[in-house]
């Protein structure tokens, strides 16, 4: 039997290698005139190529940095105000696509942006589109209504519909450039967002099968990807496969290894994607059950043990930090009370107490 469902996706999704050449093309169908780009410096010389050419780009913000700071956030949303940009594009990973939903939403009241990080303001009613091209294939944040910002060592995961990107243009070839270390790292992300979507309480058909889809495609791609940056059929796929990812989370959210991330990352500064993949393999083996035995076949990955197993390999293999005494000497309790104080942890399908979480990080010590 079929339970319930509600599925909702309000997206416009462009994806094809060489797409973003077509940017102002798609300005112009768009009504868009002056639209901000923001944008970390590694795209910084191709923005000003884009704002000095004119041709609906009126300017760039190109201070984000991994993990987006309410500062670069504010002062990006302070330039589209002065500029009267009618649009913001965020390129980049997930920091400079949530930055630009962020900014976007407090354009008309920059100065409040402490107020509306703290949720102690609703956002404004009014603000500007968003268009958001991925160059990293991980978060997903191209189709998710999530941005992630932090202000000083305070990270918030900031829920709202309206951060709901209007367009998201995927062009695997701006990915091109992406170093071996944060292939992985974001590719794995990917991964922990199917699986986490699948297993998720709040799973449900439609992005069940995106789930598997992107788990497929990641099996077959990311060592390929990882190998090998002009390998452009794996690239192009894991591209694709992250949109997948996005998409199978963006409804059911994630769960426990999510949960898990955010200690990780407060206490030892560790990249998301790097958080998420730590306990990823002892998530799948403690979620183990015949849905997820089910998924393991029809992606074509083999068993649950496989799975698990294949990840440690991936991790290893890419100098990813496998155990707690390479990240710091927080105690595995504090890790596992916090990890089990956040919301995300109640999503998880097998109930994760702190006794248990405690159990996990001490396995991984
Ligand atoms: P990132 O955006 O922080 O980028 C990682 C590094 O790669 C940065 O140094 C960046 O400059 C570099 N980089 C990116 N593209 C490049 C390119 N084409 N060439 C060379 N270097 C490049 O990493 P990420 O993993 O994509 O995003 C992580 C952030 O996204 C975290 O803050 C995380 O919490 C958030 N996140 C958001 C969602 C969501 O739904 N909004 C989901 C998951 C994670």
């Amino acid at each position: 039997m079929i339970a319930d469902f509600l599925y909702r996706q309000p997206v416009e999704i462009h994806f094809g290698r060489g797409k973003f050449d077509g940017l102002p093309a798609l300005l112009a169908e768009k009504g868009i005139r002056r639209a901000l780009i923001v944008c970390g410096s590694h795209f910084a010389p191709k923005a000003e190529a884009l704002a000095a050419a004119g041709q609906g780009v009126c300017g760039v913000y190109s201070h984000i940095q991994a993990d987006p700071q309410l500062a670069d956030v504010q002062a990006a949303a302070a330039l589209a105000s002065r500029l009267e940009a009618d649009a913001i594009i965020g390129v980049g990973g997930g920091s400079a696509m949530d930055s630009a939903k962020f900014a976007a939403a407090i354009v008309d009241d920059f100065d409040s942006a402490d107020a509306y990080f703290t949720g102690k303001r609703p956002f404004p009613a009014r603000r500007l589109p968003v268009i958001a091209v991925p160059t990293t294939s991980g978060t997903g944040s191209e189709v998710t209504q999530v941005s992630v910002i932090s202000r000083g060592e305070e990270k918030r995961t900031i829920n709202d519909p309206a951060f709901m990107p209007a367009l998201a243009l995927v062009d695997p070839a701006l990915g091109d450039t992406v170093p071996p270390h944060v292939v992985m790292c974001t590719g794995l992300d990917a991964l922990a967002h199917a699986l986490e979507g699948y297993w998720s309480r709040h799973h449900q058909p439609i992005s069940d099968l995106m789930a598997v889809e992107a788990v497929r495609r990641i099996w077959a791609n990311l060592e390929r990807a990882w190998r090998d940056r002009t390998d452009t059929e794996a690239c192009d796929e894991m591209a694709f496969a992250a949109l997948l990812g996005g998409l199978s989370f963006a409804l059911p959210k994630t769960a426990g290894c999510h949960a898990c991330s955010y200690p990780l990352c407060e206490h030892f500064h560790i990249s998301h994607g790097e958080a998420c993949a730590f306990t990823l393999d002892s998530f799948v083996l403690a979620n183990a059950d015949d849905r997820l035995a089910c998924l393991c076949r029809a992606a074509g990955v083999g068993t649950v043990e496989d799975l698990a197993a294949r990840i440690r390999e991936w991790k290893a293999m890419a100098g990813l930090r496998t155990r707690l005494r390479d990240l710091g000497d927080t105690p595995p309790r504090q890790l596992a009370r916090e990890a089990a104080a956040h919301p995300l942890m109640g999503n998880n399908p097998v109930p994760m107490d702190e006794d248990a979480l405690c159990a996990l990080f001490t396995a991984l010590q």
